[in-house]
């Protein structure tokens, strides 16, 4: 436990370096003991259309709950996945999962058919793994029509292979009509170059924008705006991340933007919570309806 320092020489790690490592091994193992059982599961966080504020889709997003830890973020354990080598059994488990709730709305009617479901896939699993194949299968298994469902990718520079995340992408959206989304726009390293190569469908506008609006708003909203224009430009759909006030989701809105996600509209939810929301907007709209066809 000995470690070199910047100097040269050798400083022995104290107790408390010892302890937060062996915790970190301890929670490594741990994640993949508990990816093996499949105890992750998707929470899944509302899409909204801008204009109405209806729920136009959902994103599934992992998540853990570590029998004594409690919640422990994707933040911590997605590089965990990825260093272990076992994040595409973390982005099938969640994509298959959220599949099968989506086919269990659809089949109940707690959705309508343009009710769209969005999960991840690391560029490394694009890398590794057959994904198409793996995902025809699932939409196999539960009927559910590709057109249903958008793969999100981040960028990044750690892209190694690109003709095969390029060939998997192109299977995925020609064979089964999977829309695909460049997430995390402009918080990423290299997202200028990934918009040169991509053939993608949407644009995710990261949270840092908002924030670089927060602090410097003329400069901030000039910057937004262009890359909407941007997006309008190159025929993209542009979806807004992580709203969190009025004011956020009013600009974007007078940008024209037209879907938004962020805990202004919702947070990430388990699948019950999900459910009861979504019964509850088309009871409403029922409602509105009869409303007008009563005074009409
Ligand atoms: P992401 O795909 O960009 O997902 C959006 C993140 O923003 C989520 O964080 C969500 O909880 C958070 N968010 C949503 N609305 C707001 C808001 O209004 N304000 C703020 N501050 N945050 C908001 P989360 O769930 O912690 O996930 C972090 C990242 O982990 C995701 O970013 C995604 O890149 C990755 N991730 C999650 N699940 C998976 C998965 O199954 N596979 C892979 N490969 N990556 C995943
Ligand atoms: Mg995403
Ligand atoms: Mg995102
Ligand atoms: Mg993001």
């Amino acid at each position: 436990t000995a470690k070199k320092n910047g100097k040269g020489t050798f400083v022995v790690a104290d107790d408390q370096m010892i302890e937060k490592f062996d915790r970190y091994r301890q929670l490594e193992k741990d994640f993949i003991y508990h990816l093996e059982n499949k105890e992750i599961f998707p929470y899944f966080q509302p899409k909204v259309e801008l204009e109405t504020e209806k729920i136009v889709g959902v994103e599934a997003l992992a998540r853990w709950i570590h029998p004594e830890e409690g919640f422990i973020p994707p933040g911590v354990f997605i590089p965990i996945a990825e260093k272990n080598e076992v994040i595409a059994d973390l982005d099938f488990l969640i994509a298959e999962s959220a599949i099968k709730s989506l086919k269990t709305w659809i089949e109940e009617g707690i959705v309508g058919d343009d009710f769209n479901l969005s999960f991840n896939i690391s560029v490394k699993t694009l890398e590794g793994l057959d994904v198409y194949d793996h995902i025809e299968n699932m939409l196999k298994k539960y009927g559910v029509p590709g057109n249903r469902v958008q793969i999100e990718i981040t960028e990044s520079i750690f892209i190694n292979n690109i003709q095969k995340v390029l060939y998997e992408m192109n299977l995925l959206k020609e064979r089964l009509g999977i829309s695909i989304a460049l997430d995390d726009f402009t918080a990423g390293h290299a997202s200028l170059k990934g918009l040169g190569v991509l053939e993608i469908d949407t644009l995710k506008f990261d949270r840092s924008l908002l924030q670089i609006v927060k602090e410097n708003v003329d400069k901030g909203q000039r910057i937004y705006s262009t890359l909407i224009d941007l997006s309008d430009d190159m025929g993209y759909i542009s979806v807004a991340e992580g709203i969190e006030d009025a004011a956020e989701s009013e600009f974007l809105k007078k940008e024209g933007v037209k879907y938004a996600q962020g805990y202004h509209f919702g947070r990430p939810m388990p699948e019950n919570d999900l459910v009861a929301v979504l019964i509850n907007e088309r009871s409403e709209l029922k409602l509105k309806k009869n409303t007008c066809s009563e005074s009409e």
